[in-house]
């Protein structure tokens, strides 16, 4: 049986490699110069490192750190402290440290640790806030699910303080590109119940290396291994069904290929283009017009001396990135010398058309207003990169609009970061499990065999658990004391 993959991101080789394992013969196709998605990383014309994005892993990405230890890569993520620094006007800083003890007290440690040098929101507004932020720890998946139907900024309002809000905004618009009241509540709530549920899982780990030079060769190298062929500026331009099957797919608008199944691992963007009219006649393709690009940016910023000595990740409020790191402090045996700053420019909808020299602009005056050292320092290089970025816009009610992996059309399949999951609204977890859950449902329907490669998070201290057990039984006899006692304070 022969299968074609379209689309060489993370979740297309992911699925490659699966499919492979499971004796499945693989012709892999991407429409890029290069392999990876939005996970990759390449060098410019000086020889220096471009990553597409600072990407950040966390350990409760159990199904990509699998994947990463079949690869034999595990040792390429460089693991960090447990721990946010937020960078404010005139080099004050504060940090949200996670203590390793049980949870929830790590996680009131931190905020504590925070609320110490953070001042420029009243503390009880942002303890108001955060309860909301974490409270997700405390619902099932039903009542978290509910949670789509509204923004995070109308579940905060009704609750806290959209003031102490403001605080967690990098965070927001840093996983999802979107601001607080465009982005799901349950999308949010669902990432808080991760990294609230242990100091372990709050951990931040970064690519020892560029992003794609740490996992995309390692990949290539096991699909040839196995047989199966890769190729690089092959665009899918047309998808023909014909019988409820697809019949082939057209690349680069003249070669026609054919197989047995295809799965599809390019965007729902990409994907919406290239299928033929009747396929919207089926609701399940109809959906993909929901789709709606978050864009972002991102910013590389070579200093010729150090602004700080901080390896973690930097939040900050009121500027055009929002989620950063100096990676001569993250990789010093990379990035010598002095700083260079890796910052995620989003939301980017109001800069994306500004040319890039302004938007350097803005971002160095607002770099400077906040590591008053930078006022000093040369800048010795900058770059814009403005491919392979954005996520899909995780608005209220998207989540029953991504597709489930499985088709109506018999022989294709769906995969990547935005289709059906429980897992998160995108990132590199969701990627893989999307390509398992893929090879999963190809096996069962292709060849009869049941496998299960997924796993999944699990809260597993067991203090918080047993929290969870008891708040469970309050709310099912009508308590949710807490929640209403916030909205008291509020209203006082
Ligand atoms: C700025 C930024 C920061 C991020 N930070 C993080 C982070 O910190 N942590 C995290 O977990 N995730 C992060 N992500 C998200 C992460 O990069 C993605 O979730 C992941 O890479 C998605 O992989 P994918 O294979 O689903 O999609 P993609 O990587 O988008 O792969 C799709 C592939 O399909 C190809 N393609 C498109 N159209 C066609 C066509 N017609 N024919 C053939 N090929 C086609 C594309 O070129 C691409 O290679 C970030 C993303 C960005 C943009």
């Amino acid at each position: 049986m022969k299968a074609l993959v379209m689309g060489g991101g993370m979740s297309g080789l992911a699925t490659a490699i699966n499919l492979l394992d499971l004796g499945v013969e693989v012709e892999l196709i991407e429409a890029d110069e290069m392999f990876g998605g939005r996970a990759s990383s390449w060098l410019d014309e000086d020889g220096d490192m471009i990553d597409n994005a600072l990407h950040v892993f966390f350990p409760y990405y159990k199904n990509l750190m699998r994947f990463f230890e079949k690869m034999g890569i595990a040792d390429n993520i460089a693991w960090k402290h447990t721990e946010f620094y937020y960078a404010m006007p005139g080099g004050r800083k504060a940090s949200l440290r996670f203590k390793d003890i049980p949870a929830p007290f790590h996680a009131a440690y931190a905020f504590a640790h925070l609320l110490k040098d953070y001042k420029d929101i009243p503390r009880w507004k942002i303890i108001v806030a955060g309860m909301p932020m974490t409270s997700g720890l405390f619902m099932n998946i039903e009542q978290l699910d509910r949670l789509d139907s509204i923004s995070m900024a109308t579940f905060v309002n009704k609750y806290g303080s959209l003031d102490g809000l403001k605080l967690m905004e990098p965070g927001i618009n840093g996983l999802t590109f979107t601001p607080s009241w465009g982005v799901s509540a349950k999308v949010m709530l669902n990432w808080g119940v991760k990294v609230f549920s242990s100091a372990k899982n709050a951990r931040v780990g970064f690519a020892n290396g560029g992003l794609g030079e740490i996992w995309v060769d390692n990949c290539l190298d096991y699909i040839r291994g196995k047989g199966g062929t890769v190729a690089l500026n092959q665009a899918v331009t047309a998808i023909n069904l014909e019988g409820g099957q697809v019949t082939s797919v057209v690349v680069n608008d003249s070669e026609v290929k054919e197989a047995d199944i295809y799965i599809s691992a390019i965007s729902p963007y990409s994907l919406r283009r290239v299928l033929p009219d009747e396929a919207f006649d089926m609701e399940y393709f109809r959906d993909l017009w929901h789709f709606q690009h978050a864009p972002s940016m991102s910013l590389q910023v070579w200093f010729d001396r150090k602004l700080t000595d901080i390896d973690v990740t930097f939040f900050s409020t009121d500027c055009i990135f929002n989620t950063y790191a100096d990676l001569s402090n993250v990789l010093p045996h990379i990035f010598k010398g002095g700083s260079m700053f890796e910052m995620v420019l989003s939301p980017a909808d109001h800069i994306q058309g500004l040319p890039d020299r302004v938007i350097f602009d803005i971002a160095i005056e607002q770099i400077r207003d906040i590591f008053p050292e930078a006022r000093e320092a040369e800048v010795r290089k900058w770059k814009v990169v403005r491919e392979r970025q954005g996520v899909y816009r995780a608005s209220p009610g998207m989540e029953s609009h991504r597709p489930f992996q499985r088709s109506p059309v018999d022989n294709l399949y769906l995969t990547g970061d935005y289709t059906k999951t429980h897992v998160s609204s995108g990132g590199m977890e969701a990627a893989i499990w999307n390509a398992n859950k893929t090879a999963e449902l190809i096996a069962a329907d292709r060849l009869d065999e049941s496998i299960s490669l997924n796993v999944e998070f699990e809260i597993d201290e067991p203090f918080m658990k047993y929290i969870r057990q008891i708040t469970a039984g309050a709310i099912a006899v009508g308590g949710i004391g807490a929640l209403a006692l916030m909205r008291k304070m509020r209203k006082r």
